[in-house]
């Protein structure tokens, strides 16, 4: 081991001491989480129909300052619909940063659209705004139908995807004035950033849509789950039609017009999603005070590994904390230290566009991206540290 990761080693020590092992992100039921789900169950009420589904859908809504929330199943499904919803149909593309989970590149496909890869910003990690305008500037013209299409594939560009990385806030004002310019709708990813502002405004109410997960990893979890929102009350409920099967309401007839999708959040999921939003505030408070001690704890060795601030204006979440090392040898010996002794933790995501379904797809240039994807780190993140 060298004796930069043996610096980076005893920092985290400090902070996570012997004693017990530390899970990147683990799920805490500390509220009134067994109360609700006992109901569900005491009820009968377990299943696709229910008050706790409204609930937390009201409850999300407000959380987040948008009009409507519309909770789905996971996040993938939710960016399924959110990306139809947008008119992204079969052969379009879609611009999305390289630099994300799968799950953005997943949905995408399910269209049978293509992704277009897009590189990210070293102050947020999220889509650069001067990157996309400059890229945009060199692939999109406009077809005879008014349409921007990617004069290099021939192919309508219906979307762009913004994800807000490890919940930090992409630079939303200058990323909406680019798509503005091109006229391209914008949904955002915010799976990771319930609970981030930008400019004081909560992430996910900026695009035309956005899309959130309650995956057992992320800041509040429904077992598993995701939601649609949006200040759009016509596309609220377009996407409620969609991901309740288009049933058109009836007291008994089986009525459906469309091609609709079962992708609605069950009760019980939804029962410990409003346990969990009770506590949203503080599980952001402990995630915000972690997240300074490791500040703190990197000052000494900032030429070593550098912690990953929130960006300028912006108040993040720090769902999963991150640092940057000098380069991938110091990553992949800091995850086998780290990981030995019980610290668990991960590299960013294998970038997009060298997954070998994704790797023919349309791209800017990524060298960002891939500098990035080398030096990452993720680092226990729990709110109960
Ligand atoms: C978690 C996550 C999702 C959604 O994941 P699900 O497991 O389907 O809920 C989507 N995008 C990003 C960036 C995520 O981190």
């Amino acid at each position: 081991m060298s004796k930069g990761v043996q610096d980076i080693v005893e920092v985290l020590r400090g902070i996570l001491p012997e004693g017990r092992t530390y899970p990147l992100h683990e799920p805490i039921f500390t509220g009134n989480e067994k109360k609700y789900v006992d109901d569900c169950i005491d009820t009968g009420w377990v299943s696709y129909v229910g008050s706790y589904v409204t609930g937390f859908e009201e409850k999300l809504a407000s959380a987040m300052g948008v009009k409507h929330a519309v909770a789905t199943v996971n996040g993938t499904t939710a960016l399924h619909v959110a990306l139809m919803l947008c008119g992204v149909e079969r052969d379009h593309e879609v611009l999305c940063p390289a630099l994300t989970f799968i799950a953005s590149a997943n949905a995408i496909s399910y269209c049978g659209a293509v992704p277009n890869f897009i590189e990210v910003s070293r102050d947020t990690l999220g889509v650069c705004p001067e990157k996309l305008d400059a890229y945009l500037s060199q692939i999109a013209r406009k077809d005879s139908a008014g349409h921007v299409v990617n004069a290099q594939t021939g192919k309508r560009i219906s979307a762009l995807v913004l994800m807000h990385c490890f919940g930090h806030p992409v630079d939303m004002d200058a990323c909406l004035q680019v798509a503005g310019k091109y006229d391209i709708p914008v949904i955002e990813d915010a799976a990771e950033s319930l609970g981030s502002y930008y400019k004081g405004r909560h992430t996910g109410g900026d695009g035309k849509l956005s899309i959130l997960s309650f995956n057992g990893n992320k800041v509040v979890t429904t077992g598993g789950g995701g939601a649609i929102a949006t200040n759009d009350t016509a596309l609220a409920q377009r996407a409620k039609f969609l991901t309740t099967t288009a049933k058109k309401p009836h007291a008994y007839l089986f009525l459906h017009e469309e091609v609709g999708y079962n992708y609605r959040l069950p009760n019980i999921n939804a029962a410990l999603g409003v346990a969990q939003l009770e506590q949203l505030p503080a599980f952001l408070a402990r995630k915000r005070a972690l997240a300074a001690r490791y500040r703190e704890g990197f000052k000494a060795i900032g030429n070593t590994a550098q912690f990953f601030n929130e960006p300028k204006d912006c108040e993040s979440n720090y769902w999963l904390n991150a640092i940057l090392v000098p380069d991938r040898a110091t990553r992949d010996s800091l995850l086998e230290a780290s990981n030995a002794i019980g610290i668990m933790t991960r590299p960013v995501w294998e970038p997009m566009h060298t997954l070998p379904m994704y790797k023919h797809c349309p791209r800017a240039d990524l060298t960002l991206t891939a500098e990035l994807a080398d030096r990452i780190v993720n680092i226990p993140s729990s709110a109960n540290l």
